[in-house]
């Protein structure tokens, strides 16, 4: 039995405790604003971490997500090819922009977007005339698509490639950080992310002339003139010099964070190991995901996931439900979908998956604790 009373979270923030120096260094330079040497210096942290020569850091995932479509053109009447499996977040920005959504089913291997249902999705574009402005590649629970043969088709039809990372930020594929793989990338800094400044996102990209145009349009569009000129839509998205010194201070302990939530997937993995209707997430020979979650799906007709849910809440545990898919909610209702060649694969993984608490500060008795738990509720 667990020695605390205290609910076992799913997952929280977890400083380093080398954050209020930065916040400090801000407060010393008066630099309260969303610019400043802290943004300078979290912008060049997040890129060389992830090898590029320019990143963008905004006020959310959300912000980075609107700025890529705006990058790419997207606008009214457009469409846009997304992720189903994954969070309102990837799809409000084309939403924004007056673009439809289409939404892709995941396939099973990585839970990620299915190659298969994206062809058919292309290949009816393509006869419609009417091919999507960009593709949007949610890397969900921290892990990567199968993007040799997503980004096979994007370039076969040239839609560019928005890689939606916020969740996965430190995972890679082919040993290249997600998020650097398609034209634009994006990061999420918010409270439950691998890494978080409170809020906040990033934009990342090869091309840096994308992230000296993201940058200008998250400053209003403000021309460079010596009044006020503006001749193109803006937006109020850059980061406060306060949260990037957090961010900072964050990205110095991103490895170890990584390092943690692999090995608490591991320990789920080993110790579940012996309940055979358990599936943990999988995972790609070539990719390493930041397991930013852990999850899994089960196979029993006689619980459903918000049975398990409530069951472990009883026992002091959070966990939570999978993402409900896209084109299941009443927001999407007339959004068109295309399903996997094994069915509706996102709609099973909500209705037979569950998230584990994750958190990097968690205790190995905490661990053993819900992996006891989880036991006696789907061993019998
Ligand atoms: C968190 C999240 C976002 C949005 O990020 P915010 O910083 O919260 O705006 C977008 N997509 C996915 C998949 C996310 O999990």
């Amino acid at each position: 039995m667990l020695k605390t009373k205290k609910m076992i979270p799913l997952a929280v923030p977890h400083m380093s405790g080398m954050e209020e120096k930065y916040i400090q260094k801000a407060f010393q330079e008066n630099w309260i604003a969303p610019l400043g040497s802290n943004v300078d210096g979290f912008e060049a942290s997040i890129a060389s971490y992830n090898h590029v020569s320019e990143a963008a850091v905004v006020s959310s995932g959300t912000a980075a997500i609107h700025l890529a479509l705006q990058l790419l053109n997207v606008s009214a009447g457009d469409t846009v090819f997304c992720s189903t499996f994954t969070f309102v977040a990837s799809i409000n920005p084309a939403l924004y922009l007056g673009a439809k959504p289409v939404f892709i089913d995941s396939e099973e291997e990585t839970w990620c977007m299915s190659p298969i249902a994206l062809k058919t999705a292309l290949e009816d574009a393509r006869q419609k005339k009417q091919l999507p402005k960009a593709i949007i590649v949610v890397h969900i629970y921290g892990q990567s698509a199968k993007m040799d043969e997503i980004i096979a088709l994007a370039d076969e039809y040239g839609v560019p490639i928005v890689e939606d990372a916020a969740e996965a930020l430190g995972g890679t594929y082919r040993n290249v950080p997600l998020g650097t793989l398609g034209d634009l990338g994006i990061f999420s800094f918010n409270g439950n992310k691998i890494i978080t400044t409170s809020g906040g996102g990033a934009l990342v990209s090869k091309q840096p002339e994308k992230i000296a145009e993201a940058r200008f349009l998250a400053s209003q569009s403000k021309e460079d003139a010596p009044y006020y000129l503006h001749q193109q839509v803006g937006y109020n998205y850059r980061l406060s010099n306060v949260l990037a010194g957090i961010g900072i201070a964050q990205m110095d302990v991103l490895n170890d964070r990584v390092a943690k939530k692999q090995e608490i997937f591991a320990a789920y993995e080993a110790g579940l190991a012996d309940v055979p209707s358990i599936i943990m997430m999988p995972e790609l020979d070539v990719a390493t995901g930041n397991r930013w979650l852990s999850t899994m799906t089960f196979d029993t007709d006689e619980k459903t996931p918000e049975d398990v849910m409530a069951l472990l809440k009883a026992k002091g545990i959070d966990s939570r439900l999978l993402w409900k898919p896209m084109h299941q909610q009443p927001l999407f209702q007339d959004a068109p979908f295309y399903a996997d060649e094994a069915g509706d694969v996102a709609t099973k993984l909500y209705e037979t998956g569950l998230c584990l608490p994750s958190s990097t500060q968690m205790t190995q008795e905490e661990q053993e604790y819900v992996i006891e738990a989880v036991k006696n509720i789907l061993s019998k």
